[in-house]
């Protein structure tokens, strides 16, 4: 051991002792966790109340722990739960199971699952630690209408899902682009300047959208900005 060693190992002692002190006084206060801190899930909801969840099922294939169950239903006209075609009918999650993991959040295509900062999921038995979708479910916010009940679109479907690229297909040249991204969709910038002069061949102006991406300026019309 060196001479100087002692002296090395009270510097780190003394750095500490005058560092700023951040104490907690969980559980009397709540305790403060970091931003991204996984804790436990959420069902998120669209503006007008409808789910996001589509019941596609890629959480639950993304769990490793298979902690999830989802059972899918299609949604009626008359009874809409959330505004595609499909509405994750029973969803569960195991907490038992559950390792906070996060790949379930990633996997979910349209933002539907995604995780609170809340961490006490202790509980007594094991029966209550299986959320059901009602206690996973974002509650209403002021303006949301609890589903069944048709899409409120605002002005346009663009504004309902707040700047996300629409979902119908943009008039594209056959064979070029992805319908979907529109002229988003290509990375060759050869391929997408043929594109382009194709849709102004075809008197469509080109306006360059929310997202980045470029679609054709009709279908631009009435977004918030
Ligand atoms: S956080 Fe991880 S373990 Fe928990 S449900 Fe999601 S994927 Fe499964
Ligand atoms: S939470 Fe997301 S990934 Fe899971 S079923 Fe619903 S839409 Fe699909």
């Amino acid at each position: 051991m060196g001479l100087l060693d002692p002296i090395a190992g009270f510097g780190v002692t003394f750095k500490t002792m005058f560092r700023k002190t951040f104490t907690q006084a969980y559980p009397e206060a709540p305790k403060v966790t970091a931003p991204r801190f996984h804790g436990r899930h959420q069902l998120n909801r669209w503006p007008d109340g409808l789910e996001k969840c589509v019941g596609c099922e890629l959480c639950a294939w993304a769990c490793p722990a298979d902690a999830i169950y989802v059972e899918g239903a299609s949604n009626r006209d008359e009874e809409r739960f959330s505004p595609g075609e499909r509405y994750g009918r029973v969803y569960q999650i195991n907490y038992l199971r559950c390792i906070l993991c996060g790949l379930c959040i990633e996997a979910c295509p349209t933002r539907a699952l995604t995780m609170t900062n809340e961490f006490e999921l202790a509980d007594d038995s094991r029966q209550k630690l299986i959320y059901e979708k009602s206690d996973l479910l974002a509650p209403l916010l002021p303006g949301m209408t609890a589903p069944p009940h048709e899409r409120q679109l605002g002005d346009s479907e663009r504004a309902y899902f707040l700047g996300l690229p629409e979902t119908r297909p943009v008039d594209l040249p056959q064979g070029t682009g992805n319908p979907n991204l529109g002229l988003a969709g290509w990375k060759d910038k050869k391929k997408k300047a043929k594109a382009e002069a194709e849709l102004a061949r075809k008197g469509a102006a080109v306006a360059p959208a929310v997202d980045g991406g470029d679609v054709p300026a009709e279908h631009t019309q009435g977004v918030r900005e």
